[in-house]
């Protein structure tokens, strides 16, 4: 199925239900908006396919905006714990195809598995584990320089990167880039094989003129 052929529906206008929309909108999927708040559905009018002004915890609402014809539903109230559980519940007993919700703590994620929420994101949580992953990618501990702007580093492997082989790396596929050596733990290889796998916290010692290291770490 097309993307523009899916149907989603978000309940739940607040800035993260607002940016999923958005994000669907532009990649030219139908969604419909819905709020109980006349302004928040206002400010979705202009992106969405459709925004309606409805109450979701009402089993005559879901059936009302038909969605269980919908591919996939995002529930994301989040103050109101008591509205996102019964909006949950309504939804899925209703027989909404695919539920998916937003938690704001472990207790409301435990009663939304409970009741068959589909799928449960903690933005918080989720967004500072992709972070964390993210900077463990990017970690590079420091930068010896050699002279005739010759520098070595070293790179630590994070999630990104492991399982591929130090050959699959684009910082090992560069002539001026040399791979010197290869740590596990207190294990240090010289001039390993482009055919090591590696794994996370693994550390690469490379070495080739400064700005060319720079822009491939970047690109890590
Ligand atoms: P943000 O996403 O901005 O961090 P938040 O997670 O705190 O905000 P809320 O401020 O609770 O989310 O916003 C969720 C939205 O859900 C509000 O605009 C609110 O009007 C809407 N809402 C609350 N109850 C219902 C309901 N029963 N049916 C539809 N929409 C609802």
């Amino acid at each position: 199925m097309k993307i523009r052929d899916k149907q989603f529906a978000v309940v739940g206008l607040g800035r993260f239900g607002l940016s999923v929309c958005q994000e669907l909108a532009d990649a030219g999927a139908q969604v419909l908006a819905v709020d109980v708040n006349e302004e928040k559905v206002k400010a979705a009018t202009q992106f969405v396919t459709q925004a309606v002004v409805a109450n979701c915890t009402l089993e005559d609402t879901v059936a009302e905006l038909k969605l269980s014809d919908y591919d996939m539903v995002m529930v994301s109230i989040g103050e109101d714990v008591n509205a996102s559980i019964l909006t949950t519940l309504v939804m899925k007993e209703s027989g909404v195809k695919s539920v998916w919700v937003k938690a704001s703590d472990k207790f409301h994620s435990k009663i939304l598995q409970k009741i068959g929420a589909d799928h449960i994101i903690m933005p918080e949580r989720d967004m500072g584990v992709r972070v964390a992953r993210k900077m463990l990618d990017k970690r590079v501990l420091e930068f010896q320089e050699l002279g005739s702007n010759l520098a070595m580093t070293e790179v630590v492997i994070g999630s990104r990167l492991m399982g591929k082989t130090i050959g699959q790396l684009s910082l090992c596929q560069n002539d001026e880039i040399q791979v010197l050596g290869f740590k596990r733990g207190p294990e240090i290889i010289k001039n390993p094989g482009l055919d090591k796998v590696m794994e996370i916290g693994d550390m690469l010692i490379v070495a080739g003129p400064k700005d060319v290291l720079m822009a491939k770490l970047k690109s890590l």
